[in-house]
């Protein structure tokens, strides 16, 4: 019987982090201190799914095409690149998976799964989705930026498919632009676990 330990870092994106150009306060200290927990323990997880925004030059979503946010993740670009100690320490584990998302022009993806209205249309959350649905026991912690958006719409989409009971939120690894409050009341509505690392 597989059993696991999967980490889900949602979008750890330079544009996200201070200085980006959809930047969340908070966003490189929690990144740092993934970078940070990861390092020493580089086996701890046995597989690791990194997601990114990718987007095309000119996405639906930035301001400029009529939509909501700024214009943040283009491919190929800095801003679309994992946040730098992160990747390095990302780069000394065994089996870590990239996930692209927001690549269609017309079509926004806060979630790599996207399966709120329809049936999953992306392959790197189909990759994901199969991948739990094939290990017997397996626990997923999930970190990253926005807590209240891409954060928050993977938690929804991935409790359609995974025990809610299997899945944990660590709040020190995740940034928020509204300071976390909606990623907390929506893991207290469903019994998901938030772990904070803070010493008092
Ligand atoms: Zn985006």
């Amino acid at each position: 019987m597989a059993v696991g330990a999967i980490m889900l870092i949602v979008d750890p994106q330079n544009d996200f982090i201070e200085g980006g150009s959809l930047a969340v306060s908070g966003a490189q200290k929690a990144m740092q201190a993934l970078a940070d927990f990861i390092t020493p323990h580089p086996d701890l997880f046995g597989k690791i799914f990194v997601t990114q925004d990718f987007h095309p030059e000119d996405h639906c979503s930035f301001t400029e095409q009529g939509g909501t946010w700024p214009k943040h993740c283009v491919k190929d670009t800095f801003g679309a690149e994992v946040f730098a100690p992160l990747k390095a320490a990302l780069d000394k584990c065994p089996d870590v998976v990239y996930c692209k998302k927001g690549q269609s022009k017309d079509r926004d993806q806060y979630s790599i799964f996207d399966i709120q209205n329809s049936e999953i249309t992306n392959d790197d959350g189909k990759k994901i989705q199969e991948y739990i649905k094939n290990i017997d026991k397996y626990f997923i912690f999930v970190t990253g930026i926005a807590g209240d958006v891409c954060v928050l719409n993977t938690l929804k989409d991935l409790i359609q498919f995974a025990d809610k009971k299997s899945i944990a939120v660590y709040r020190n690894f995740t940034a928020s632009l509204d300071g976390g409050q909606k990623l907390e009341d929506f893991c207290e509505e469903n019994s998901i676990i938030i772990f904070s690392l803070d010493k008092k």
